[in-house]
């Protein structure tokens, strides 16, 4: 799974980095970056935490380009 961070939505407010500081970190803008490609298996768990727990729901799913071929 990739995640991403909607920074139009992004405050700054670091939740996802305190609940998945692997996944997630403060960039110098002050908005929440992800810093891995492919979220791998052992931090899937914190990353859905701070996906989920996001006041403002900032931070989407990624979805494939495959993933949309087939949806279509
Ligand atoms: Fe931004 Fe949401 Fe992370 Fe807060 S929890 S820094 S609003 S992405």
């Amino acid at each position: 799974m990739k995640l991403c961070v909607n920074k139009d939505l992004c405050l700054g407010c670091g939740q996802c980095h305190a609940l998945a500081p692997q996944v997630f970190e403060i960039g110098e803008d002050g908005l929440a970056e992800v810093m891995v490609d492919e979220i791998p298996e052992e931090l899937l768990e914190d990353a859905m935490d701070a996906k989920d727990g996001c006041p403002t729901s900032a931070i989407e799913e990624t979805v494939e380009e495959e993933n949309l071929e087939e949806a279509a």
